[in-house]
């Protein structure tokens, strides 16, 4: 037996996870958390689609949450196999884990708080610091390029992957009637990125599995986003405001602290005060420097020298809560906090200070994903509520594309053109819909390979190889009504949240205009919906003779009652 089951990161870009049968074996590749709009965050409390206890090894990718963060779940609910991945991913999962249970018990309070005055039933927390602690006892961290045999059915190697400091593309060679091996690439960054090493060249696989967030985009071209964040913080500082950055805590803002280093040394920019305001980003930048063999030559070079270009003076570390609230007062300033999403930490009180500012820009330099405040605010939301408080957006939204650590469009095709030997079979995750059909048409014709896109919780078989697959009807239908049903969840969740507010808050005209305009949106909405949610039922029970004949009979019988009665 030989199959692979999606359970998660399929058709959208969170929740990477992938469970992989061979033989009596079973493994993990990833185990990330689903993260955006309420929807896709339910999934995390939802039963794992394996039994935990059951599984051996988990190689990990990288150690962004969406790709590791469901660990301490898993750990939790019975794994005690070993975590696979590199040093410096076991490394920042040290630091990013507990942070996460951290949030996670936050969450839990904040929602708790809310049921019992509704008197509602209280949700434990995912999970929590000491679950996130208890898991890094089996992280097992080993070098790239390190052939590791760990049965006669498996044998794996950590190639660089180049999107953050420490990520890995998978090879895995399984036997099961032969040998075959699977290439997944995790998160596929950028030839020439700040910091760390280009992605590694593979040359051959059977099997592909791999990540196309930008399967339809283009990013800006090289050097180009220096260009523009020099253009972004020139223009605002002469209206005095502040830009403000959510980033991710782990990569973008050590690469932000980077190309800043460099714009104010060659007088690009004024030397403005730069506040690093995310005491992960702070633990991480630190962690940085202790792992040089993730970097490139450049920054090899610069270390050699004795300079360090992730601190400059006028980079302010701030790790306190004092720290971070004296930034409310400040003006002329770049802010660069986290969550890099805009759904979670200190990010959200600077955009409450700075959205309703005209003179203040929110600079974007990362993915936002469907259902996130970042993703709204991009698409240009004229309010959001923040700790329950209506907020009016008057600050300049920009975002920056190039600083992407994902490999675009043609670089993702230039790398699979560098496989000597195509693959027999790729498989596209990580990523919307949209962009993964778009990669798929691309890549079918140029390579001539069979190309996959897997829906949440498909599994197949892989074998026999090099067959055309295709997904089962069953699949096709819960994958339609599942949109369905996100989309509903995420407006009546939207909903929820804006008239819970309005109700604890104090009641005044903006909170009442954006529920009316809330309201309004999702009359449209089931107005344009209706067809769907009609055909919904005909995805599942007998097909359309059937129910034409079912009709007919029924008419027939009420004529014959007709009959009766006359
Ligand atoms: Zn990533």
């Amino acid at each position: 037996m030989l199959s692979l089951k999606f359970c998660g990161g399929a058709r959208t870009v969170t929740g990477s996870c992938f469970f992989l049968q061979v033989g009596q074996k079973k493994v993990l590749i990833d185990c990330g958390m689903f993260q955006g709009g309420k929807a896709l965050r339910m999934r995390n409390f939802l039963d794992f689609p394996f039994n935990p206890e059951e599984i051996e090894y988990l190689f990990l990718t990288h150690a962004h949450i969406d790709h590791s963060g469901l660990i301490p779940k898993l750990v939790k609910e019975g794994f005690r196999g070993d975590i696979y991945t590199t040093r410096a991913t076991a490394d920042l999962c040290r630091i990013m884990l507990p942070d996460s249970g951290h949030i996670q018990e936050a969450e839990a309070e904040w929602e708790n708080r809310k049921a019992r005055r509704a008197g509602l039933s209280e949700t434990p927390p995912l999970y929590t610091v000491e679950d996130a602690l208890a898991s890094l006892q089996y992280f097992r961290g080993v070098n790239y390029d390190e052939i590791v045999t760990l049965s006669p059915e498996l044998t794996f190697r950590l190639q660089n992957s180049g999107h953050i400091l420490g990520s890995a593309l998978l090879e895995l060679w399984v036997t099961e009637e032969g040998r075959k091996k699977f290439v997944f690439t995790g998160d596929l960054g950028r030839e020439r990125q700040f910091i760390i090493c280009d992605p590694d060249v593979i040359e051959e696989a059977d099997f592909l599995i791999m990540e196309a967030t930008y399967g339809q985009r283009v990013h800006e071209a090289e050097g180009e986003k220096e260009r523009l964040l020099a253009e972004v913080i020139n223009s605002t500082l002469k209206r005095g405001g502040n830009i403000v950055v959510p980033s991710f805590a782990v990569g973008r803002t050590q690469e932000l602290i980077y190309i800043l280093n460099r714009l104010i040394d060659r007088g690009e920019i004024p030397p403005l005060p730069v506040y690093i305001d995310s005491p992960m980003a702070i633990k991480t930048t630190d962690l940085f420097i202790r792992h040089k063999e993730c970097f490139d030559l450049e920054m090899r070079a610069c270390l050699a020298r004795g300079e360090c270009p992730l601190h400059f003076p006028e980079a302010n570390f701030t790790p306190t809560v004092q720290e971070s609230r004296a930034i409310n007062e400040v003006h002329g300033a770049m802010i660069i906090s986290a969550s890099g999403m805009c759904d979670a930490g200190r990010i959200k009180h600077h955009l409450k200070h700075n959205l309703w500012r005209p003179e203040s820009t929110i600079l974007f330099v990362g993915y936002q994903a469907e259902g996130t405040l970042g993703r709204r605010l991009l698409e240009g939301a004229r309010h959001v509520t923040l700790f329950g408080e209506d907020i009016a957006v008057r600050a300049r939204i920009t975002s920056i594309q190039g600083f992407s650590a994902h490999a675009d469009r043609d670089e993702l095709l230039k790398w699979v053109g560098k496989f000597k030997q195509k693959p027999s079979q790729i498989i596209l995750v990580h990523g919307e819909t949209e962009a993964l059909e778009n990669m798929a048409a691309l890549l079918g014709t140029k390579f001539q390979v069979h190309v996959y896109i897997p829906s949440y919780l498909e599994e197949i078989s892989m074998m026999p190889m090099g067959r055309e697959l295709e997904p089962s009807e069953e699949f096709s239908a819960r994958f339609k009504a599942q949109q369905i049903i996100n989309m509903w969840e995420e407006s009546i969740a939207d909903f929820s949240s804006l008239l819970f507010s309005y109700l604890e808050e104090e009641k005044d005209l903006d909170s009442l205009v954006a529920l009316e305009e809330r309201l309004g949106f999702i009359a449209r909405q089931l107005e344009q919906e209706t067809r769907g949610l009609k055909s919904l039922p005909l995805l599942f029970g007998p097909s359309r003779k059937e129910r034409e004949e079912y009709s007919l009979e029924e008419e027939n019988e009420q004529e014959n009652l007709g009959e009766e009665a006359s």
